[in-house]
């Protein structure tokens, strides 16, 4: 018998268009024989519908992002957030698959969120569980504990809502700055602040995305990212990394889904920084107690100097996105992958472990 996969996207997040996407490359590429793929869409608006079972619609195309529609399908979840949890249909809906397959990013999503509602509802789900989910997704929190385990992370400040940053601070800090929502991702909200000037519409931007915003400085050398993925044996490898290359300032929307951006897999570094960079890899994701997979992102300086930018609980899995990429360099496709990540999330099934 197939093993039936709920695939959840699209969400409430200012991720929702990048969701459908990496949604559209994984109903693509799960492998049909072992896996009977349920999409499961939510709207913006928090509604759930079932749909739609073409992937081809989940795509960009030109600059039209994509988008969940919740008139043209049957909806199994209304979507009411702030009016109970579950309705009866959507359990039922949801326990008549064997694991699901949350392909979401940022808030409601990526945060813990959903995680919380498969564990209540005991559906094994692909990915990180409830706290590493929202730790991953907090960048405040995630630098507190990666910093415990001895990892360099960028000097920043956090500014929670109503709160603005301090002369001191900004003094050290210097310029360029990198002001971010502390709760998103695809770049969303983040700002290049090069002019002091320009500070305050930077923070107004980042808190249209969430009401905590960090203030960063800039970390110097090339940006490298690595794949962790576990396996249903338990065991954890990290991928050959990757290095961004874009046009332009800083790696934005823009270069991430709608520009010539590149991705060199294996990143050119000596052997010594690519083993250090996949041993701090694993770090990370041990330091969140992250399960499943995790994207980590770094800054590596030519003198080797490596400092982790963020880890990325549910990385994208467009057919831009480095994580697939860097494992089929690595020796596992895009199938293989999906493959072993649902068969993770099987053998680890839900609860305290
Ligand atoms: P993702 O899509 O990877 O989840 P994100 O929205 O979580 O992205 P970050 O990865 O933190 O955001 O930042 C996006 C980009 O901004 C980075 O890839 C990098 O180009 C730039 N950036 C962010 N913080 C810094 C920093 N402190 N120093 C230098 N560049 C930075
Ligand atoms: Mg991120
Ligand atoms: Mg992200
Ligand atoms: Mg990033």
């Amino acid at each position: 018998d197939r093993v039936k996969v709920a695939v959840v996207f699209g969400g409430r997040s200012s991720e929702h268009a990048i969701s459908c996407v990496s949604a559209g490359s994984v109903l693509t590429h799960l492998d049909p024989e072992r896996f009977e793929a349920v999409p499961v869409g939510i709207t913006p608006d928090g509604a759930w519908v079932v749909g739609p079972s073409d992937p081809a619609r989940l795509a960009i195309s030109g600059r039209e992002l994509p988008e969940v529609d919740g008139t043209a399908e049957a909806l199994v979840l209304p979507g009411e957030p702030g009016r109970g949890l579950v309705r009866l249909d959507a359990r039922e809906a949801l326990t008549s698959v064997d694991v699901v397959f949350p392909i979401l990013h940022g808030a409601f999503g990526e945060d813990g969120t959903i995680q919380g509602l498969l564990e209540m509802a005991g559906l094994p789900y692909v990915g990180a569980g409830v706290l590493a989910s929202a730790v991953g997704m907090d960048k405040e929190f995630a630098k507190k504990l990666l910093r415990a385990e001895g990892l360099n992370v960028a000097d920043g400040v956090v500014l929670r809502p109503g709160t603005d940053i301090g002369f001191a601070d900004r003094d050290r800090l210097g310029l360029p700055l990198f002001v971010k929502p502390a709760r998103a991702g695809s770049s969303m909200g983040v700002t290049r602040v090069t002019d002091p000037a320009a500070l305050d519409a930077a923070v107004a931007e980042a808190r249209r995305h969430d009401p905590k915003v960090l203030v960063e400085a800039a970390v110097p050398g090339r940006e490298i990212e690595c794949a962790v993925l576990e396996f249903p044996d338990g065991s954890v490898r990290a991928s050959l990394p990757a290095e961004l290359r874009y046009n332009g300032e800083f790696y934005d929307f823009e270069s991430k889904y709608l520009d010539t951006s590149e991705l060199q897999i294996p990143a050119k570094l000596d052997d010594e920084i690519t083993e250090s960079l996949r041993w701090k890899a694993i770090t990370a994701f041990r330091a969140l107690d992250v399960q499943g997979l995790a994207r980590v992102d770094f800054f590596v300086t030519d003198d080797g100097d490596i400092t982790v930018n963020e880890v990325n609980t549910m990385p994208g899995f467009t057919p831009s996105s480095a994580f697939p990429k860097m494992w089929a360099v690595t020796g596992l496709d895009y199938s293989e992958l999906l493959s072993t990540m649902v068969d993770t999330a099987l053998a680890r099934g839900t609860g305290l472990r």
